[in-house]
């Protein structure tokens, strides 16, 4: 809950399951540093666009010029409808349709009333601009950092699509959240079928079966046991407590699409590039190609 109940009731009702708001600021030199660590020991493999940018990633006055505020929004897609035993497994968030648009049309009708409102300037972003993400969302009390690298928010979990809307408008934050915070239990970190993850809420992308599925090009580490993972991992989330007993998604636009459900080895390797648009059109599976799909089927 933020201090504008008008607020909360439009982002709810354009979807919308959390929101949190931040005045923005330089991110602190502890984050930034880190983040360069990061990518200069190389975990962010070939996705060479995390290193664009740092100067707006650290300063969101470089996104968008006078902004004062920041609204954090949380969407679970967490749905229990699974894929039939022995499919080629899709990760839950690429079940139904693609986020960025969803959350697009849900935080839309948000930034349009602060604009009316406060007669602010807005910039919504989903994924498509750099931001320091999983920092403004801790900052702004939508959730805390798991080891697992993810956000998890306090109720629905980790199965959550997050986006920014950056406003000119001078809002009060939320209040920090209370002690509810990664158990440091390390069964993420213990269950990660490719040891990607560090243990510090660090991931090495170079051994994440998510990144390997969806972003990379070309053959597969050899030594990379999939697990019949055809597109993307949820491994990490799945044995997080926090996502024990969590609600399901409201949203049916994530759920399981049925031409999903009945993907096997054999139709993947027979899509042609009219019957792979047309099936995963409006689906963030476009993202690893055709070639992605069929290469990922020989290491199933
Ligand atoms: S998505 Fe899978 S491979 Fe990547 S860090 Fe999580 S458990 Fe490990
Ligand atoms: S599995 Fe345990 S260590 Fe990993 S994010 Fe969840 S609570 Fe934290």
């Amino acid at each position: 809950m933020t201090a504008y109940p008008q607020l909360d009731h439009v982002a709810h009702a354009a979807g919308i399951d959390r929101i949190a708001i931040a005045a923005t600021h330089i991110v602190p030199d502890s984050v930034t540093d880190s983040y360069r660590r990061w990518l200069a020991a190389g975990n962010h493999a070939t996705m060479d666009y995390l290193g664009r940018y740092l100067d707006v990633r650290r300063d969101p006055g470089l996104l968008l010029p006078g902004a004062r505020s920041v609204i954090t929004c949380a969407v679970s897609y967490y749905h229990t409808a699974a894929q039939p035993a022995g499919a080629p497994l899709i990760a839950m968030y690429a079940h139904g349709d693609d986020y960025h648009d969803v959350m697009r049309d849900m935080m839309r009708p948000v930034a349009d009333y602060i604009a009316a409102t406060y007669g602010a300037e807005t910039r919504v972003c989903v994924d498509t601009a750099p931001v320091h993400e999983r920092y403004w969302a801790v900052a702004s009390g939508l959730g805390f950092s798991g080891l697992n690298g993810l956000v998890i928010v306090p109720g629905l979990g980790s199965y959550c699509f997050l986006g920014e809307i950056f406003t000119t408008a001078l809002l009060e934050p939320t209040p920090p959240l209370p002690q509810d915070t990664c158990r440091g239990c390390m069964r993420c970190v213990n269950a990660c079928p490719g040891h990607a993850l560090s243990g510090r809420s660090t991931l090495d992308a170079r051994r994440c079966i998510s990144y390997l599925t969806i972003e990379h090009r070309g053959d597969l580490p050899a030594d990379l046991h999939t697990g019949g993972r055809l597109y993307g991992c949820d491994t990490c989330q799945r044995v997080c407590p926090h996502n024990d007993g969590i609600p399901e998604s409201r949203h049916g636009r994530f759920d399981l699409r049925p031409d999903y459900a009945a993907l096997t080895a054999q139709s993947i390797n027979s899509m042609t590039p009219e019957t792979y648009a047309a099936t995963f059109r409006r689906s963030a599976i476009k993202r690893a190609k055709l070639s992605g799909l069929q290469r990922n089927i020989r290491y199933l």
